[in-house]
């Protein structure tokens, strides 16, 4: 999004036009800067055999997948529904890599009926699959053990940390997968979200490239993701041409080590997307007290979690009145709790029924949307080659009332 004459655009087209066009709350993704940020990534590297697969949580809307899709990339999925949408969106089921936590053996049998690549991160399950399955090809999730990420909720490498199996049982699994012969496609580990310390990644990866010694058969190696994005101005990112260099190195030197050529994997979900997210709102209401100015804006927690859920910082800029004197507003929801999307910060002046933007709307954000007080979840729109497309429409009632069935019991009044 950039500020033209005065007025904000994304690809050429004018913000404020959208979003008369399409209503308020909106979501809107600029599908350039997917494009960019995945070239960035593929470009990083330089190793014979790579791939990325798009984890689909931070965004899964079919229209983005296939854009994903299109650029060359596979895709990592949690859950059935992820499964069904990489489907949809014409992944083939050799591209989609399912990696579920604590589901049930019903769900993986299910996933397996999809030919999807199953990826273990339990040694319940690992020993179910050789007693059952023993022809699966599987994939094991390690948990290295190294304290990466942000913050601890997005951190899931840990020590107890429930995701993966722990290095110190590598052992086990070694004689688990002997016993039933179990065939092991590759080892994948993923340290949490948000990892700003190149050192401490790499650290990981050494525990990861420990491990696939015990492991000759493996194919690839899934190194996750974690890559972090710039929230503020002036935050920090992941320096990800320097990462790319001294991993490919890294990679290359131990393939030939163990003189195999192995495929490299990352799964990259909020540095594809985040950046190119963008949510509109509308302020309802400019409230003045003897100690702060509210801005309170047509959405709260139901559309945009964030902020409450992570502390995370969003920036908002207001698009009505982009060049106004900068004034100090909270900026809250409509939710009936409290819901503070920004402490004092500093916008351009707010009047009422300004349009309000929240940048790095692209991961968890609409995903993350519920239908909290009974409010509607927004539209969601994609630009590409300077187009916009309605790629989900807004909620209306009907979709609140639908799976309520509203028997009308009896109720004896009383
Ligand atoms: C969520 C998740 C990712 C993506 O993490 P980002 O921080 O969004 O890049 C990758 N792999 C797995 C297994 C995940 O659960």
């Amino acid at each position: 999004m950039q500020l033209v004459d005065k007025s904000y655009q994304i690809q050429g087209l004018p913000v404020i036009e959208l979003c008369k066009k399409y209503g308020l709350p909106l979501f809107v993704y600029d599908g350039q800067r997917i494009e960019e940020q995945y070239h960035r990534l593929s470009d990083a590297f330089d190793v014979p055999k790579i791939r990325f697969h798009y984890a689909c949580k931070a965004l899964s809307n079919v229209s983005i997948l296939r854009l994903i899709r299109a650029l060359g990339a596979g895709v990592d999925v949690v859950s059935i529904g992820e499964i069904l949408l990489a489907l949809q969106a014409g992944f083939q089921p050799d591209d989609i890599m399912y990696t579920p936590s604590s589901v049930s053996i019903a769900e993986y049998e299910e996933a397996m009926k999809h030919s999807v690549r199953i990826n273990v991160d339990n040694l319940e399950r690992l020993e179910y699959f050789g007693q059952h399955f023993p022809d699966q090809p599987i994939c094991i999730r390690i948990n290295p053990h190294i304290m990466a990420g942000g913050n601890k909720k997005i951190s899931v490498g840990h020590i107890d940390s429930k995701f993966g199996i722990s290095i110190h049982q590598i052992g086990r699994i070694r004689e688990l997968v002997d016993q039933y012969k179990i065939s092991v496609e590759g080892l994948h580990m993923h340290t949490g979200s948000d990892i700003l310390d190149v050192d401490v990644f790499l650290a990981a990866t050494d525990v990861l490239f420990a491990a696939a010694r015990e492991f000759p058969e493996i194919s690839f190696i899934d190194f996750g993701s974690g890559f972090k994005v710039k929230y503020r101005v002036d935050d920090n990112e992941t320096n990800i041409e320097l990462f790319g260099q001294e991993m490919s190195r890294k990679f290359r030197k131990y393939c030939h080590e163990v003189g195999k050529e192995l495929q490299l994997i990352f799964e990259p979900g909020k540095f594809l997307v985040s950046e190119a997210g963008y949510f509109f709102v509308k302020t309802n209401l400019v409230k003045h007290t003897t100690s702060t100015v509210f801005a309170g804006v047509d959405s709260g927690f139901n559309h945009l979690i964030r902020p409450m859920f992570y502390d995370a910082h969003h920036e908002i800029e207001n698009i009505s009145n982009p060049t106004g004197l900068p004034k100090i507003y909270s900026v809250v929801g409509y939710i009936c709790e409290t819901d503070t999307f920004a402490w004092n910060r500093k916008i351009p002046e707010i009047r009422e029924g300004d349009i309000l933007v929240f940048r790095n709307a692209g991961a968890y954000s609409f995903q993350m949307a519920s239908n909290y007080n009974s409010r509607l979840i927004p539209a969601e729109v994609l630009i590409y080659q300077g187009q916009d497309y309605l790629i989900r429409e807004r909620q209306d009632f009907d979709d609140l009332i639908r799976h309520q069935t509203d028997p009308e019991i009896p109720f004896i009044p009383r």
